[in-house]
């Protein structure tokens, strides 16, 4: 079936109707301070939507990694407050999940309000294996919307970062409400729908980014469909050391360097490493850079970032791109020093979008790093808010949060 839209629901009219919906709020968070609150702008649409036709919109979302037990550090207080500036209208925080405070303010809520329920992940319900007790969290999260008078509640599901999670707010309570893809799940599906289907070549991939092991299998599927896969970051000491390069203290897998060999061997025509790396002696923003050729990392330097060299020859690669996708910056983009990797290669990825190519930029570090390096962000045809979600997509996995939404 096809995926139900929140304009359809809109047309149902939702004046007086419970909604419940899960958004992705999920932004960096520094002693309280929101760093890029790009997560929060992208879900307002949605919940604006909602809001002013009158709904009485119940949201709930996650932030960080608390340990399935309620944690001030990752109270969702501060984003309730910018979701409120971001809306132009107060926005509830619930004291807790699904409890007693949660409830009240539930009943209490009159069409149009907004209520932001505390950070679902403080209930370890939320991401356990067990079917039965995800379930019984999502019942108690319909409760919240539903209308003893019987008016219907919906599920509204907008936090594109979550959808390849099969977790009780993403999944399961969409098994048991009329379920409908929020603006910000919509627009996602479909730019990933067109650069799976209709891609135009040449077609370049830029990988980056932390952790290589997380990005094997996009490798691995993506490599016979790109015509070139740039790699940088700190995934790309794993693939220098499977050449047999020596990389000093930069990030590398060493439980990978197997896997990488054989991907450098079957798919060498289309995989490209940087040349020159700038390396330091620790992880610091303070520590001077040096730039060295990638084969010559002195014993006890670390990798923070490609060379310009690197950046000159993955600007050729993409310059004449017709298609684009950029996972994970180049280097420690943080600190100043170690940014103008990921600074080259975005811009060469916006002059490539001027020219007409189809770009799209997945991954919460990389959207956050065009924002802080200054760059346009209507220089890509789109920033993705789900990193995760987006590789899964690209792999040609299942997301369960989008499947469930098709019955
Ligand atoms: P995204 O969120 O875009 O998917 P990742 O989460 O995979 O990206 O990785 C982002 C992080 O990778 C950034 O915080 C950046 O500092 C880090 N990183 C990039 N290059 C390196 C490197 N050479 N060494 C260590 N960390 C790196
Ligand atoms: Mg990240």
């Amino acid at each position: 079936m096809a995926i139900k839209s929140l304009s359809d629901l809109l047309a149902q009219g939702v004046e007086g109707r419970g909604v419940l919906v899960r958004s992705d709020l999920n932004v960096p968070l520094d002693n309280g301070i929101i760093g890029d609150p790009g997560r929060i702008i992208a879900s307002v649409p949605t919940i604006k939507a909602l809001s002013d036709a009158g709904a009485k919109v119940v949201v709930t979302a996650h932030l960080g990694r608390p340990k399935g037990e309620p944690d001030p550090e990752f109270s969702l207080a501060p984003v309730a407050v910018a979701l409120g500036e971001q809306l132009g209208r107060h926005v509830q925080l619930a004291g807790d999940v699904v409890g007693t405070d949660a409830l009240a303010r539930a009943e209490g809520l009159t069409d149009g309000d907004v209520l932001l329920l505390e950070n679902i992940r403080f209930d370890p319900r939320e991401t356990s294996k067990d079917d039965a007790e995800r379930l019984a969290l999502a019942e108690a999260l319909v409760a919240l919307v539903a209308d003893p008078g019987g008016n219907p509640a919906a599920f509204v599901s907008d936090g594109f970062g979550v959808v390849h999670r099969k977790q009780a707010s993403v999944y399961d309570v969409a098994t048991l409400l009329p379920h409908y893809a929020g603006a910000l799940v919509a627009t996602e599906v479909e730019v990933l729908k067109a650069l799976t289907s209709s891609t135009e070549r040449p077609y370049a991939v830029v990988l980056g980014g932390s952790k290589v092991s997380d990005k094997l299998a996009v490798i691995e599927n993506l490599a016979t469909k790109a015509d070139s896969i740039v790699i940088g970051g700190g995934m790309c000491y794993t693939f220098l050391a499977a050449q047999g390069l020596s990389v000093g203290t930069s990030l590398c897998q060493p439980e990978m360097i197997e896997t990488c060999a054989k991907l450098l061997e079957d798919y060498g025509d289309v995989i490209h490493l940087p040349v020159d790396i700038v390396v330091t002696e620790k992880f610091a923003a303070d520590s001077p850079p040096e730039t060295v050729a990638a084969d010559k990392i002195p014993d006890g330097k670390m990798g923070l970032d490609i060379g310009p060299e690197s950046v000159k020859r993955f600007t050729a690669l993409l310059s004449n791109a017709k298609t684009v996708f950029w996972n994970g910056p180049m280097g420690v983009f943080e600190f100043p020093a170690y940014a103008a990797g990921t600074k080259g290669v975005a811009e060469a990825i916006i002059g490539a979008t001027a020219k007409g190519a189809f770009s799209v930029v997945g991954g919460g570090d990389s959207a956050a790093a065009v924002r802080q390096l200054g760059l346009p962000e209507d220089g890509f045809s789109h920033i993705s808010t789900g990193g995760g979600a987006s590789l899964e997509y690209l792999e040609g996995k299942e997301l369960p949060g989008i499947s469930i939404l098709e019955q």
